[in-house]
């Protein structure tokens, strides 16, 4: 992008260098016509700075809105899916209640017992090869 600011300074020094004084009639228009294109110059580079600010805010409020999007909409598809690329929910039957649960599979990579949210019971223990064990021991 071309200075304009420069290329008004350009023409001033041309002007000066031209022997046209600031009193005579040929310098009072030339330096007059000048200044003039200063001012629009300064004018312009002022706009330019404010639409490259609005630009980024408007860009910011965009993304801020996509994610809003995402989230209300569920469109998110990175969010349903692991990093293989595989749907991250696992689909289990309750054997209790035979209700069909999705569960999120970063749930399984946990400690905790699996609860069915239907009937409350335990789907899968995170204890289950424990318990096997002392079943052994008890018989
Ligand atoms: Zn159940």
């Amino acid at each position: 992008m071309y200075d304009l600011g420069e290329k008004v300074s350009y023409l001033r020094g041309l002007i000066e260098g031209m022997g046209y004084k600031e009193d005579s009639n040929e310098g009072r228009i030339y330096l007059g016509i000048v200044d003039i294109l200063q001012e629009m110059a300064d004018a312009i580079a002022e706009l330019e700075t404010s639409q490259s600010e609005l630009n980024e805010y408007v860009e910011s409020l965009d993304e801020d809105l996509a994610d809003v999007e995402d989230e209300v909409f569920g469109t998110g598809d990175d969010d349903d899916y692991n990093e293989e690329g595989d749907y991250r929910y696992i689909e289990v039957e309750c054997p209790h209640c035979h209700d069909t649960i999705y569960f999120d599979e970063e749930i399984f990579d946990e400690d905790d017992d699996i609860v069915c949210p239907t009937c409350n019971k335990v789907i899968y223990s995170s204890e289950a090869d424990e318990e096997d064990e002392s079943e052994e021991d008890e018989s």
